[in-house]
């Protein structure tokens, strides 16, 4: 999948898709885990992308896969071992995604001391909204956002609220991964996480973001 620029109208293909554990507080209690002292980091293949109007497919291996609203970042320059101060000018662009979790999974991997890799990584696990130039968005730590399953409010986050900032984000990761124009940050969710089925429709809205709709269905 092809991520466009709104302003540019550039064409990105996304390489990696870097994800953040724990990012915020309320999230975390639900989880009954501790708050991080660095960013939690994982990554999802970006097979796993699926764009909005799409269709999240429910993996055989898991019976409990969760939805996660998240604000995620589309990097649009190079990235390495970037300041605090300049973290946010390699940001092309804002939009709404979902970090889609084979909750049982992911249990069962944190009880072995596993990577989450699987329970992350299905293919159509990573819904993203369309892109909203970095530009238009005046502040991306004062963004409120939210998710709806078959038209009932079940998240409601704010990007104020996260443990670890976008610009404390990007500056940790780029010490680690080279972000190159495409990678896409998801930056954590908000507490309501919970459990989606076939026939589902999930909708994310945020101010200054565009809206991201996907359906839920069983694979066959
Ligand atoms: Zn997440």
């Amino acid at each position: 999948m092809d991520i466009e620029l709104p302003d540019t109208g550039t064409r990105l293909k996304p390489g990696k898709i870097v994800c953040v554990g724990r990012n915020y507080a309320g999230h975390t209690a639900e989880m009954k885990s501790e708050i991080p002292r660095e960013p939690l980091l994982f990554l999802k293949p970006s097979t796993a992308l699926v764009g909005n109007g799409g269709t999240v497919v429910l993996p055989s291996m898991s019976s409990d896969v969760h939805h996660e609203v998240e604000v995620v970042l589309v990097i649009g320059r190079t990235a390495r071992h970037v300041s605090y101060d300049s973290a946010l000018s390699h940001v092309a662009g804002y939009a709404l995604g979902l970090d889609m979790t084979a909750r049982d999974l992911q249990a069962k991997a944190k009880q072995g001391g596993q990577p989450w890799s699987v329970a992350k990584g299905f293919d159509t696990f990573a819904p993203l909204g369309p892109v909203a130039a970095a530009t238009t968005v005046a502040n991306i730590s004062d963004v409120a956002f939210e998710l709806r399953l078959n038209g009932r409010l079940v998240q409601k986050g704010h990007t104020g609220d996260m443990i670890f900032s976008p610009a404390q984000l990007l500056a940790y990761a780029s010490q680690v991964f080279t972000l190159e124009p495409g990678d896409l940050v998801y930056t954590g969710t908000p507490e309501g996480v919970g459990p989606v089925h076939a026939g589902d429709v999930l909708s994310a809205s945020g101010q200054g973001l565009p809206g991201l709709e996907v359906k839920v269905r069983d694979s066959v």
